[in-house]
């Protein structure tokens, strides 16, 4: 072993971040010494976020304010390229159902060929969170649906402001 930093990035939308994100980041930051947060900030995506990259990242930093090895950070590189600029060799992602396994396989090949140092781990997602997305939480919110035990309190209520018709 050495005294190097292990260091591990989660990276995602977070459009807005739930508690099915926190418990992957949890988790990942009970088993790594530093983890970032990494969220996508590029404004040519298909889909655009509901909310800004300045207020995806104060939902994270709230919601993670008890643990002190993580951190929120934007970014708009290739993942691998953001780990590596930060000195993590580790990416953790997180695992609901079959479909994101496919996606995640695909990803994870593509990003091992890109930069063969930096490795994904995946963590299996915690039964009561395995049907909880950030889209599926949107979909709630706009018909409104009941959200509060998805997603931290402020969360709740910025999506109810954004979407509640
Ligand atoms: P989403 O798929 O909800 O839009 P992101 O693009 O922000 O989320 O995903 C970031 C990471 O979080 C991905 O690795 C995704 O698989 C993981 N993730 C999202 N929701 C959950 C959940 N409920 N349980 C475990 N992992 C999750």
């Amino acid at each position: 072993m050495t005294d190097e930093k292990r260091i591990a990035v989660c990276p995602g939308s977070y459009d807005p971040i739930t508690n099915g994100h926190l418990d992957i980041i949890g988790r990942t930051a009970a088993q790594f010494d530093e983890v970032v947060v990494a969220v996508v900030n590029v404004s040519v995506r298909k889909n655009q976020p509901i909310f800004g990259i300045e207020e995806r990242l104060s939902f994270i930093e709230e919601a993670t304010a008890d643990l002190p090895n993580v951190r929120a950070e934007p970014f708009a590189v290739l993942v691998v390229d953001f780990a590596r600029a930060i000195g993590a060799r580790t990416i953790v992602k997180g695992l609901r159902a079959i479909s994101d396994f496919e996606y995640e396989l695909e990803m994870g090949q593509l990003n091992r060929m890109q930069a063969p140092e930096v490795d994904t781990l995946y963590l299996m997602a915690s039964p009561q969170y395995s049907f909880l997305s950030s889209s599926g939480v949107k979909e709630l919110a706009t018909f409104g649906g009941d959200i509060d035990s998805l997603v931290p309190e402020r969360v709740a209520r910025r999506l109810k402001e954004e979407l509640t018709r």
